[in-house]
């Protein structure tokens, strides 16, 4: 290939690489976006799934003082029982040994009681610390939905670039020779979407090597396309 054809050439490659390389970022970006979306969303489940905990434990502590309040309520119906049936007894060891029992009775509802008490305490606390949770909630639930928006907004302005790329990018490949093309194509995918790269104070801008002064004098001569020899990627010198 002629000189002048090849600094051309080299020309259109360094300029479709430009390209290649926004397009190769934005796709990174865009892939890495879905997980974003996750994680936000697995925030705020967390978030979700702790109010429908304390919610149950409400629920359940609501229950267990309703049992408290039905076990009270028979241990005094127990009372009353033992309460009426004290005048008929006959003989007043069988009057005491009654009278013990009903204080134990008493004893026994007494103890249920304080459950009962308790259950309320705990329950108003639980209450406090769900209604809270519930309130900030809706404000989970905002940030969730305002951080996802601007995730697919961004989304939306990453694949309106990149078709605007995809266009350019049809616009430039014409013009470069079909075997400079498909080897600048092969380097790209396997070489993270960096294809073509610049020397600079005689290192490869791809890899950082150092590129032999006679490479340099290759490169320069523009009778066929130089390599780096580490990393593969095709050299040009900026002039
Ligand atoms: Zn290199």
């Amino acid at each position: 290939m002629p000189t002048v054809e090849l600094k051309s050439q080299i020309t259109n490659l360094v300029k479709l690489q430009a390209i290649d390389s926004e397009i190769y970022a934005l796709r990174s970006e865009k892939e890495a976006k879905p997980q974003e979306i996750k994680v936000l969303e697995a925030a705020f489940e967390e978030k979700k799934q702790n109010l429908a905990t304390l919610e149950k434990k409400l629920l359940d502590l609501l229950k267990q003082r309703k049992d408290f309040e039905l076990e009270l309520a028979s241990k005094e119906e127990a009372t009353k029982k033992l309460q009426s049936q004290l005048y008929s007894l006959k003989t007043n060891k069988e009057y005491s040994t009654m009278l013990q029992q009903i204080q134990d009775s008493k004893a026994d509802a007494s103890v249920v009681e304080d459950k009962i008490l308790q259950a309320f305490e705990q329950a108003d606390k639980i209450k406090t610390e769900t209604d809270t949770e519930k309130s900030k909630i809706k404000e989970d639930e905002k940030f969730f939905l305002d951080e996802k928006k601007k995730v697919e907004d961004r989304i939306k302005v990453i694949d309106d670039r990149l078709a605007q790329l995809e266009a350019q990018r049809k616009q430039v490949i014409p013009e470069i020779d079909q075997k400079i093309f498909s080897q600048y194509d092969r380097i790209l995918a396997n070489r993270d979407g960096l294809a073509i790269v610049a020397v600079m104070d005689n290192s490869c801008k791809g890899c950082n090597m150092l590129v032999p002064p006679q490479v340099v004098n290759l490169i320069k001569m523009y009778e066929r396309l130089i390599t780096c020899e580490i990393c593969n990627r095709i050299l040009y010198v900026e002039e």
